[in-house]
């Protein structure tokens, strides 16, 4: 298949592109360097089946090929970064997935949107499941992400509704692995990296907050499995393990054996208080569950940021 990609050199386009390619099929990958790496893609570069294009989805796409899926995973996504990027992070998530929603109907292709469990805002239903219809503060300061998501999923189920387009939403749960950037700014880079570089670990309030780790083997599993059902509503895609995030910070620490000590720094402002899926929906549409736990998927991080700063 062709398959295009939008957010290529992000963290979760470089490892879903690396998949898809693994498997034969060509990955026309699209992005705009805002928040990605050219080093995701060095691999790939000289590799037949792929092919780059510089592109801000903001502005209109059009291709020359047949194109069989469309996966949108374009826009800022760390907490640091949206916060960085407010206006450009509203506009990839509205315009954005509204030209790349054309270029589906144009093409007849499946779409794939890639929300986010911040739609649930801070939950006041636990676990999250995807009638829950969140908690969102619609001019916080993490509006410019949630609610930009919470848009781009109505968009996604009007093109469904009005066009027949075969589409699907995910709503992906904290996701961590190789591929992520030492700077992105999320709790588990901040907290591998400092550990490994000897510097304090950063933990934001108390501590007492929770989240649920998703490895990135098991997300781009579940993203493979929805685009083979014609399932519309949004699936949630997480690992139901909850964890604070102290006991993340002392997991790190005991897992690189670092010195490191625990500092603890102000709450950002509209910090969800816990996060947890309820993945009924996605056991039973995909029959797909996370296999990996935290301890293996840390394992494998922390081998891969030790590689990236010893380079
Ligand atoms: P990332 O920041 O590593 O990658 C995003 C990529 O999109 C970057 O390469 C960036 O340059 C590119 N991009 C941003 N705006 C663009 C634009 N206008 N045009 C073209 N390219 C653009 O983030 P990620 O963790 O890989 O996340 C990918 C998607 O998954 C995002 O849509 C994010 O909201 C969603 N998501 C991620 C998580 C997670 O835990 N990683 C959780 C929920 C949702
Ligand atoms: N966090 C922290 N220290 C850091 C980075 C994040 O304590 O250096 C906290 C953050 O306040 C939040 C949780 O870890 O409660 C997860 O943050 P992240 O930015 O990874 O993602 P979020 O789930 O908030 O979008």
């Amino acid at each position: 298949m062709n398959i295009v990609i939008s957010g290529v050199c992000g963290f979760i386009g470089s490892n879903l592109a690396k998949r898809l390619i693994a498997e034969n099929h060509t990955v026309i990958g699209l992005d705009n360097m805002l928040t990605g790496s050219e080093r995701n893609i060095e691999s790939l570069m000289t590799n037949p089946n792929f092919v780059f294009v510089k592109h801000d989805v903001i502005k209109p796409i059009d291709l020359d090929d047949d194109i069989d899926w469309i996966i949108h995973l374009a826009s800022p996504a760390s907490p640091p970064k949206y916060l960085t990027y407010p206006i450009e992070t509203l506009r990839t998530n509205s315009e954005g997935t509204r030209n790349l929603l054309e270029l589906a109907l144009k093409k007849n292709a499946r779409f794939l949107y890639s929300s986010t469990s911040e739609v649930y805002g801070n939950p006041q239903v636990h676990p999250q499941s995807e009638d829950y219809w969140g908690n969102v503060n619609p001019i916080g300061p993490r509006s410019v992400y949630d609610e930009a998501k919470r848009y781009g999923e109505a968009l996604v189920m009007a093109y469904n509704r009005k066009f027949n387009l075969s589409t699907r939403i995910v709503r992906i749960f904290n996701t961590y692995g190789p591929g992520m950037d030492p700077d992105d700014g999320r709790v588990i880079s901040n907290f591998v990296v400092q550990a490994l570089k000897g510097e304090p670990i950063t933990v934001y309030g108390n501590g007492m907050q929770t989240r649920s780790f998703q490895y990135i083997d098991d997300l781009i599993e579940g993203i493979l499995k929805v685009m083979e059902v014609e399932f519309y509503e949004p699936i949630n895609l997480g690992n139901p393990e909850e964890y604070t995030v102290l006991e993340l910070a002392n997991k790190v620490l005991q897992l690189t054996k670092s010195k490191s000590t625990i500092i603890f720094k102000p709450l950002p402002e509209n910090d969800p208080e816990r996060r947890k899926p309820n993945i009924d929906r996605a056991k039973k549409i995909l029959g797909w569950e996370p296999r990996v736990d935290l301890e293996e998927g840390l394992k494998r991080t922390i081998n891969y940021f030790k590689e990236l700063l010893n380079r």
